[in-house]
């Protein structure tokens, strides 16, 4: 492989998050709140989503630029129709990692189908294992039994260590941390907690509901003694961590008050083909546009390394309160 492909920071390209709708039968407060997300908001339509042939073709060519790991993501990836049709395509490019964040409501009847169609492993989103404070987050009342069922289903089917992603707002669900821990300890699952952050401009963030990694941290080593486990690879998000009991891992993302901005490696494609460099943009790169148009792969191929190279993004570094409310692309819209 050719020299990494470099930004103004000179971060290379390794991650992309494909966003492959950005519909969800989930209303989650900090994500969709349904206020705006309502039956008459107006989500993609069919014809503008990239084709399964499309995705691959982007993935193939940002795997030439040096992408080692593909995650699908949404809005909700698993409500787009033969999502393992995709997977098969995906997962025999050459040196891809490919893995799958989803909110866990269908994982039970589709996880043994996305091992078979060559998915690697998948992060499931849990914020409590209480019903009332569950459906106070994701609005829905969906029932928690049937996201662990989810994530059952997917240790089953092989798709270890599950990864269960947990954002933590104070006023909602600070007080069932510990149950969480509780029932992952041991489990094999590794459990991480998300600082709450300002992404989009309509989930009411505000810094008093975000709870500083360093704090939920205390709480669980208090109960159960951790320690700090070194990153697997550079620019790895997580901060990790294992009980000393050796009842498995833990870890904190601590997007707002540990920016990681400068290990920052990832790209996002919006379910409509555009490439955006930050979680925190406002445009993106249209690939659809010349996709569509009858693009090469080297021109495919030189508009991206563009967009990268011309990359300048870091806005959990600096933000502040004037960044918070500066208009943002919505985090359904190119995934977590
Ligand atoms: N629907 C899938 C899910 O919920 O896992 C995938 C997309 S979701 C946007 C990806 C991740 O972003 C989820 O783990 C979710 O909890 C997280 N997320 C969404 N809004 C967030 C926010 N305001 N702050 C922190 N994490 C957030
Ligand atoms: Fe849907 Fe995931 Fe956003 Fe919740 S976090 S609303 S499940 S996309
Ligand atoms: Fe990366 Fe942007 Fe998040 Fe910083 S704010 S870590 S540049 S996505």
């Amino acid at each position: 492989m050719s020299a990494p492909l470099l930004d103004t920071l000179r971060r290379p390209l390794r991650d992309l998050r494909i966003s492959v709708t950005d519909r969800c039968n989930f209303r989650c407060t900090y994500c969709m709140p349904r206020a705006v997300f309502g039956p008459d908001y107006a989500f993609l339509d069919r014809k503008e989503l990239l084709t399964f042939e499309e995705i691959a073709r982007v993935t193939r060519t940002f795997r030439a630029l040096g992408v080692e790991k593909v995650r699908l993501t949404g809005g909700e990836p698993t409500l787009r129709r033969e999502l393992d049709k995709l997977m098969a395509l995906l997962a025999p490019i050459p040196g891809l990692d490919l893995t799958l964040t989803t909110n866990g409501s269908t994982l039970e009847g589709l996880a043994a189908g996305f091992a078979t169609a060559g998915l690697k492993r998948v992060t499931v989103s849990l914020d409590s294992l209480d019903d009332a404070v569950f459906a106070k987050l994701n609005d829905v009342a969906f029932p928690v039994a049937r996201v662990l069922a989810g994530i059952d289903a997917a240790a089953a089917a092989g798709l270890r260590p599950v990864k269960v992603n947990c954002v933590v707002k104070r006023s909602v669900n600070l007080a069932g941390v510990l149950d969480l821990a509780r029932h992952f300890r041991g489990s094999g699952h590794i459990l991480r907690f998300i600082e709450f952050m300002d992404v989009g401009t309509t989930n009411g963030w505000r810094m008093d509901e975000v709870v500083p990694s360093r704090e939920l941290s205390a709480t669980i080593g208090a109960a159960w003694p951790i320690e700090p486990v070194e990153a697997n690879y550079p620019g790895e998000v997580a901060e990790r961590w294992r009980y000393r009991d050796g009842a498995g891992e833990i870890g904190f993302i601590s997007s707002v008050t540990q920016a990681f901005c400068r290990g920052c490696n990832r790209a996002r494609l919006s379910a409509d083909g555009r490439l955006f460099t930050c979680l925190f943009g406002v445009h993106g790169t249209d690939l659809r546009g010349p996709i569509r148009d009858g693009a090469s792969d080297s021109e495919l191929a030189a508009t991206i390394a563009s967009a990268w190279q011309t990359r300048t993004d870091r806005y959990s570094e600096l933000r502040s309160a004037e960044t918070v409310g500066l208009p943002k692309v919505e985090m359904s819209f190119i995934g977590g």
